[in-house]
């Protein structure tokens, strides 16, 4: 099988069933809602103002729902039923199911049942009074999981939430957001299941807090006054208020986030810090250690992300809902941890794509956390240099208050950013004169130089110089990338599915030797380099040098340390990161992105030049950036070149507004993938008609605009040919009518179709 998402909805003929019966129900009623999203004064969805999600206005379905029977009746009839559970399970059906149990069951509790022949963990949702199948037709749950309290019901709601915004069986959302060791049913029933996944690590938890040891404590800074002024804006919040911190790189947001939070600790409440990377949680975990430990007591502080192995996620996970953690620190799935007593959201650089989850469920967190903010009527913090145009549109708005900080922390200026047009520079492997001298200059003063370039091994493709071929991968519609490897034969490597091979000895169209590698990725530059600098020290940072396990943050180490003078990286090196010796920035092939087909792409160069540059000068001045272009007069340089975020933002929304795209309109996107793009596409025309074949059935259709199915930019990835279809509107709750409907058709259309598909709410890329 070809290695495509493997979260897509795939009919479900493996399976003893009977034929199901499509619904949109969810859970009609989840108990003891304290907040119902829906009672609450929402303002109008007017065509032009752009909306949070929040503002989505969030009614749960009326209909009665229908139940599916999990296989044939059960026919021991005899057995005690004491009560009927609704159960939602991890599978690719929009439907929830119907068990009896003898036991008596909570919401949010949850059981093992048997599907078809297996055994499946699922979550109990909702209690009916009567099953929505014949009695007689029901089977027993197998076993009721009682090693956890029941689930909160705001982790409910924001999974009911989840679902329904983003158009998924409620299963297939809260399952996955459980560990996954609570959710695999032989880990209770396995031959060396025991007493469990839970009752196991709470006799490690016991062992391991006496060994916990006590950290020296840190001092906080004094706050500059813009610190300072947005710290009281934050504590003084009464319920839910989103902010927008923003504050220039180097400005000490990260400073804010942790007064406001000090705050909420101490009034006993948990607090949720979300960040983009894995790579920057080890840093913030020892500052937010060291600075709390005091407070809190030692080892208040959790940290998630998918980098953990199980035991350790299901750790900090449960810590976080039993709120033995008080503050939780973590990348997007951090944001569905359950916190019962949780006070305040972060997120750092809200802007970045890391947020937006790319298959499965395919969430923003950002997004999920403002509801969440919202539903629990708490305030949440977004932080960003270069904030999203969707939250700077709210900004402007005033939906969010806005926060601003133009001064850096450590009195440095801003680097100076300097423009090297190339039109007319004769380049050495791509690096102009100006790059070279500038890099000796601050070399020999002994400062650290940045040289970014996105693209990572060592040059984007192989090309025979008499014939002309190029290196393409046989199952994608790309061209492979060379890489070096030491002491290894050079490989071809496809980006897109991964496939390697051996470089050719000759070319394999006309059996030349001569063949050339074209253009440059950070391999052949830090060579380069290595040539023209010999003393320096160089390090690359890239997912290729930073594959192994606790060698992205070694490296970082060295850097910080001051162990390297040139460090060669892609938008890795970008986010976070406080180099305190770092005197020149240089940015290679930015116009790459210039003119990507994205019209977010504009928009993403910008916040992520803003944020390599921002890495200059944060400890000392005189520091300077230098980008070679061959586009000097484009606007989001111009904007770069004087650091004028306001600026590029006012100008991109103008344009945004014009073209009525986000976030003045929203979108969702329809990617079908099959054997042949013929396929694809006659499955998006198909989705495409289906409103019209029953228009009843779409009242809001009318403010809807469905366009054209097209093949993807790279249409065959892994002998899988894709092809999309976007569709808009000026208005969240039309689309959102819209789409609820549309998925029922799409699951039982895609059930007979040949290819698999995946419907994405706001999507990042189009
Ligand atoms: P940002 O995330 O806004 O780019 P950081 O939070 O990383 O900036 O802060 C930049 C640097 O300034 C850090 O080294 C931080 O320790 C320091 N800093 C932050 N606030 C202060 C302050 N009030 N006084 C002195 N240094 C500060
Ligand atoms: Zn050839
Ligand atoms: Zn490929």
């Amino acid at each position: 099988m070809p290695t495509v998402s493997t979260s897509l909805p795939v009919v479900c003929a493996v399976w003893p069933l009977p034929q199901p019966v499509f619904t949109n129900v969810l859970p009609k009623v989840i108990h003891n809602r304290e907040v119902t999203a829906g009672d609450r004064p929402r303002g109008p969805a007017s065509g032009k103002a752009p909306e949070d999600i929040s503002r989505f206005s969030f009614k749960l379905s009326t209909d009665k729902p229908v139940s599916l029977s999990p296989d044939q009746a059960d026919t021991s009839a005899t057995m005690p039923r004491k009560c009927y559970v609704r159960v939602a399970l991890d599978v690719p059906i929009p439907a929830l199911y119907d068990y009896c149990s003898a036991q008596v069951v909570e919401v949010g509790q949850r059981v093992i049942v048997p599907f078809g022949r297996r055994e499946m963990v699922g979550m109990v949702v909702e209690r009916p009074a009567a099953p929505a199948i014949e009695a007689t037709q029901l089977r027993a749950v197998s076993q009721v999981l009682d090693d956890l309290p029941p689930m909160p019901d705001d982790w409910l709601r924001l999974m009911e939430f989840a679902a329904r915004y983003y158009q998924r069986p409620l299963g297939e959302v809260i399952m996955p957001a459980l560990p996954a060791p609570l959710r695999r049913a032989h880990a209770y029933t396995g031959k060396r299941a025991g007493t469990g996944p839970v009752r196991r690590l709470e006799k490690r938890l016991q062992k391991a807090t006496a060994e916990l040891a006590e950290l020296p404590a840190s001092v906080p800074p004094s706050l500059t006054d813009e610190q300072f002024a947005a710290v009281a804006e934050i504590v003084a919040a009464q319920g839910h208020k989103v902010f927008l911190v923003h504050g220039i790189t180097g400005s000490g947001k990260t400073e804010v986030y942790l007064h406001a939070a000090q705050d909420m600790l101490s009034r006993g409440r948990q607090v949720l810090f979300l960040v983009p990377e894995i790579n920057l949680t080890p840093q913030l975990e020892t500052l937010l250690q060291a600075r709390f430990s005091q407070t809190e007591g030692v080892g208040r502080l959790a940290v998630l992300h998918s980098g953990l192995a199980d035991g350790e996620r299901l750790k900090a996970w449960y810590r976080a809902l039993t709120g033995d953690a008080r503050i939780l620190v973590g990348t997007r799935l951090a944001v569905t941890a359950p916190m019962p007593e949780l006070g305040l959201i972060i997120v750092d650089e809200e802007h970045d794509a890391s947020y937006k989850q790319q298959d499965g469920l395919r969430y923003s967190a950002r997004d999920l956390a403002i509801w969440r903010a919202y539903d629990r009527d708490i305030p949440a913090v977004l932080g960003s240099a270069t904030p999203s145009l969707e939250s700077w549109s709210h900004a402007d708005q005033g939906r969010y208050q806005r926060l601003s900080i133009t001064k850096r922390a450590q009195a440095t200026a801003m680097p100076e950013v300097k423009l090297v047009d190339t039109r007319r520079l004769r380049l050495d492997q791509g690096v102009s004169p100006h790059v070279l001298t500038a890099m000796e200059a601050r070399l020999n003063e002994g400062e650290q130089v940045l040289v970014f370039l996105n693209r990572r091994g060592y040059a984007p493709v192989l090309r025979c110089e008499s014939c002309g071929w190029v290196s393409q991968c046989s199952r994608c519609t790309a061209h492979t990338v060379l890489h070096r490897r030491p002491g290894r034969r050079a490989a071809l490597q496809c980006h897109h599915c991964g496939q390697h091979s051996f470089v050719p000895r000759a070319c394999p169209c006309c059996g030349d030797h001569d063949l050339k590698p074209m253009g440059r990725g950070t391999q052949r530059i830090e060579e380069f380099l290595a040539e023209r600098f010999p003393h320096a020290r160089i390090a690359r940072i890239d997912a290729d040098s930073t594959r192994l396990k606790g060698s992205a943050e070694r490296l970082f180490t060295q850097v910080h340390e001051g162990e390297v003078d040139i460090l060669v990286g892609t938008q890795m090196v970008a986010k976070g990161h406080d180099f305190a010796n770092l005197g020149l920035v240089a940015v290679l092939n930015a116009d790459a992105m210039l003119f990507a087909q994205d019209f977010r792409a504009p928009e993403r160069l910008f916040a992520q030049l803003m944020q390599v540059a921002g890495r200059a000068g944060r400890r000392r001045a005189g520091s300077e950036v230098l980008v070679q272009t061959d586009y000097p007069d484009q606007p989001v340089y111009r904007a770069l070149q004087r650091h004028d975020y306001v600026g590029f933002a006012q100008y991109a929304l103008e344009e945004r507004e014009a073209l009525a795209l986000p976030p003045y309109s929203y979108q969702a996107l329809l990617v079908a993938e099959g054997k042949q793009l013929a396929d694809s596409i006659e499955f998006l025309s198909l989705a495409r008609d289906l409103p019209a074949a029953a228009p009843e059935s779409y009242p809001t259709v009318g403010h809807i605009t469905l366009y054209d199915p097209v093949p993807l930019r790279i249409v065959r990835v892994a002998n899988v040919e894709r092809a999309q279809l976007l569709v808009e509107s000026v208005s969240r709750p039309a689309l959102q009518r819209f789409l609820s409907q549309w998925s029922v058709d799409l699951f039982r259309a895609g059930r007979d179709a040949r290819v698999r598909y995946s419907l994405e709410v706001d999507p990042f890329e189009i």
